[in-house]
């Protein structure tokens, strides 16, 4: 076993109660790293970093300059959510009443397993936090996927769904929380150097309990409006989601390591982000159909649909012919490729076809609708309209729409 003692010198803003005049800046401050365990040559999942900070501390910046930078060198596998204290009473809350929060800048990683105060300079809070993400990365941990997507239904309405399997031979218990963040601040949210929060939390969309039997699965879905919660400034394009999953096993972690500000500390097993577009699947745009618009009784008529799938899926089709009679989902068809499909009608009538579209992962277009007026024939005893009839379909069809019949 390998104990790492490094003792640096630091630089916190301590919170000793919640008005702006209790705060005070300490420095020189010894901070103990957590004891570290053999750290295996694979990580085992992705850690998740919480970052508590606030606008005015001096010292936050060093801290969120050492995420950034690495994030952008993309060596380590984790996320991070920013928590703004002064700014957001969501996550001043969670930070004081989940994690007794001592002071800024602290990063509970995974949890709770490890927890960083202070931040000397961007190089040795890079360092720091490479050594706690190595760590948290190499523990082994309960076998969960999560599968999360997120894609934008409104200008600041979001939908968010979330599934978690237990991959385990026995059930899985624990806690889903699942983040809304801007990549950016959009709200002018900057540290004491003039950069913009990143990863900047704006709202739980899951904060739910989890019970999940062996091969199983929990899911549920979501919509959250950024201009309902004092948020008009989101976009799909600023827009990401991160999820953990917490297991329910209790630890006794600490806010100021090694022994003070203590808190239940559950340990994550997975994390994993999501954004908007890309990533995220939608739905095939609107089918076209393209056909006649007038007929006659008991000729067989031919449409030809068509629908593209944003993500290139294949789709298949759900058609009503407006009689009583549809076609259910049928296909699938390449994205885009034209469909053909015929009908007859045995009665006169306005017919309404509606048709729609199915991608892979089961998101459906709208509805299309193209109307077919079947008219009663102003002279049925004509001779040559009905020998046209039995024999030209088509062409009738045609000397319908020529003499506007
Ligand atoms: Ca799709």
């Amino acid at each position: 076993m390998k104990k790492i003692l490094s003792i640096v010198v630091l630089g916190i803003f301590i919170l000793s109660g919640f008005g702006a005049g209790a705060l005070s800046n300490i420095e020189n401050n010894a901070v103990f790293e957590n004891e570290y365990n053999e750290i295996n040559e694979r990580a085992t999942h992705t850690v998740l970093g919480e970052y508590g900070t606030a606008t005015w501390c001096g010292y936050c910046r060093y801290a969120h300059g050492a995420l950034k930078e690495l994030t952008a060198e993309g060596q380590l596998d984790f996320h991070y959510i920013t928590h703004v204290y002064d700014k957001n009473t969501v996550s001043s809350s969670y930070l004081v009443s989940h994690y007794n929060l001592y002071g800024f800048p602290t990063l509970w990683w995974d949890g709770g397993l490890d927890v960083d105060v202070g931040a000397g300079s961007v190089p040795t809070a890079k360092s720091t936090y490479t050594n706690s993400i190595n760590y948290c990365g190499s523990q082994s941990v309960e076998d969960v996927d999560i599968d999360l997507t997120v894609s934008f239904i409104g200008e600041t309405e979001m939908k968010v769904d979330c599934t978690v399997t237990n991959n385990e031979g026995s059930t899985y218990g624990g806690t889903i929380q699942v983040a809304i963040c801007e990549k950016v601040s959009s709200r002018g949210w900057t540290d004491t150097g003039g950069a913009l929060y990143t990863m900047t939390f704006l709202d739980w969309a899951f904060k739910e309990p989890l019970s999940i039997s062996s091969g199983g699965s929990w899911s549920d879905s979501m919509t959250w409006d950024g201009s309902s919660h004092g948020y008009p400034t989101v976009t799909e394009e600023n827009t990401i989601v991160i999820a953990a999953a917490y297991n329910d096993e209790k630890h006794t972690g600490y806010s100021y390591p090694p022994n003070s500000n203590p808190f239940d500390a559950y340990y994550v097993d997975e994390c994993v982000a999501a954004e908007p577009g890309a990533g995220a699947n939608e739905p095939p745009n609107t089918p076209s159909i393209e056909g006649p618009s007038k007929g006659v009784p008991d000729i067989e008529y031919e449409f030809t649909i068509a629908a593209t799938d944003p993500n290139n899926d294949d789709v298949s089709f759900y058609v009503q012919w407006g009689d009583d009679q549809i076609e259910e989902w049928f296909g699938p068809y390449n994205s885009g490729e034209d469909v053909l499909i015929s009908h007859t009608w045995s009665e006169t009538g306005i017919y309404f076809i509606k048709v729609k579209a199915r991608d892979t992962e089961g998101e459906e277009s709208s509805w299309k609708t193209l109307t077919l007026n079947i008219p009663r024939p102003r002279n049925s005893n004509n001779v040559l309209l009905n020998i046209l009839t039995e024999r030209f379909p088509n062409l009738y069809t045609l000397l319908i729409k020529l003499l506007g019949l």
